[in-house]
């Protein structure tokens, strides 16, 4: 899979996860929403309200019907439902009793929720909630005269309160969806600007920042600073020995060794294909030749799951004291021509480039 094509695939899935998550939340409060109305048919059969006791066995069986398209992958559908249902039970109620009860809050609640069902075009969304909006000021233009005629008449403010509590929780659990849609892309995009995907060691790009960020602090100090670069040998063979699939996976095992096998204050990262960088802050160079040199005596130990043998895993180094006139370039310029020598000499070894590119040479 391309780059690319990897970071689509994990875009989409963040999406369907977020969206599965909404249709969960979705169909719990729809449950609840038929459960109220099936409530509905009594409370309002017993104040005389017998129209609205006879819409109200449409609204139980229509929030039914929804959660029946929603579990069974015609989510939208069960949305439209839901809303035309709404709809229709506060335009209804507010025609026979007034908008002193409080039902037309639901049209508020439906609007909002409309702007989340993401199959629907944006400017579909907002045309249908706008309207919305437009049907909530009309029903007062209508209907804010119509007295309200059945029994009870003196609940009527309690009434509109409890509907206004309950038109409140969709609108509040949109926006806190929303914001959690939000979060949560922040995080996995952050994480994809600044990590590869395969060995989750940081890309060469972001590793590019805190190389430039360390050597900073390096020479504010007066520390030395040390740039390695490491490539597999004979990585090639590898993948067409054991194909591609094991050859990915030698490269996350190197990823994490790398990781755990260096400093926090390390940099490690994948310079390219096969290729690792690791940048050690305040170190001597004799010591940042030791460290590289355990470190690849630990790689030759990699274990990699389900192989009939053990693979001969070997990495070639070159190294180099950054220079404080030289440039980020020019150091790696350095250090890669010493990994050239290291492949050049036989692999599985590290050299040193000097600082007036003579080299030193380990095995
Ligand atoms: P050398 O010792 O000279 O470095 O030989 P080599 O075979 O390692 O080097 P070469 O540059 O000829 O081949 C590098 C190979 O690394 C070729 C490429 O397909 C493979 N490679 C690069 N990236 C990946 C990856 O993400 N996964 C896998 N499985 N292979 C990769
Ligand atoms: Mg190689
Ligand atoms: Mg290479």
């Amino acid at each position: 899979m391309s780059d690319q094509a990897t970071d689509n695939y994990i875009v989409e899935s963040i999406f369907e996860k977020v969206e599965t998550l909404k249709f969960a939340v979705i169909t719990k409060v729809a449950y609840f929403a038929g459960v109220i109305h099936a409530l509905l048919i009594p409370t309002f059969y017993l104040i005389g309200a017998n129209e609205l006791a006879v819409l109200n066995i449409f609204s139980t069986l229509a929030w039914f019907l929804g959660i029946h398209f929603i579990n069974h992958q015609h989510p939208s559908l069960g949305l439209r439902v839901f809303s035309a249902e709404v709809i229709i039970h506060s335009i209804a109620c507010c025609y026979f009793m007034g908008t002193g009860a409080g039902f037309q809050f639901y049209l508020w609640s439906i609007s909002c929720i409309l702007l989340v069902d993401y199959r629907m075009k944006m400017g579909h969304a907002i045309l249908y909630s706008g309207a919305l909006i437009i049907t909530f000021a009309l029903m007062y233009l209508l209907f804010a005269s119509t007295p309200y005629p059945y029994a009870l008449a003196d609940y009527v403010q309690l009434i509109e309160v409890v509907n206004i509590l309950i038109a409140g929780i969709p609108m509040i659990y949109t926006l806190a969806l929303i914001r959690r849609i939000a979060l949560e892309q922040r995080s996995v995009l952050a994480e994809m600007a600044t990590k590869d995907y395969l060995t989750n060691l940081y890309n060469r790009r972001f590793a590019k920042e805190l190389i430039y960020r360390a050597q900073k602090r390096c020479l504010a100090n007066g520390q030395d600073i040390c740039i390695a670069i490491g490539d597999v040998d004979h990585f090639k063979d590898i993948n067409d020995k054991y194909g591609h699939e094991v050859g990915d996976a030698v490269l996350r095992e190197l990823g994490m060794l790398l990781v755990t096998q260096t400093r926090p204050s390390d940099i490690v990262a994948r310079w390219g294909g096969e290729e690792f960088i690791i940048v050690l802050p305040n170190i001597s160079i004799e010591t940042a030749l030791m460290r590289i040199e355990t470190l690849r005596y630990s790689v030759k130990n990699i274990q990699v799951d389900d192989l009939p043998e053990v693979l001969k895993i070997s990495l070639s180094f070159g190294i180099v004291q950054w220079q404080s006139n030289d440039s980020l370039s020019t150091a790696i310029a350095k250090a890669d021509g010493a990994l050239y020598k290291s492949k050049y000499n036989g692999r599985d070894q590290t050299t040193v480039a000097a600082a007036t590119s003579s080299f030193t040479q380990t095995s």
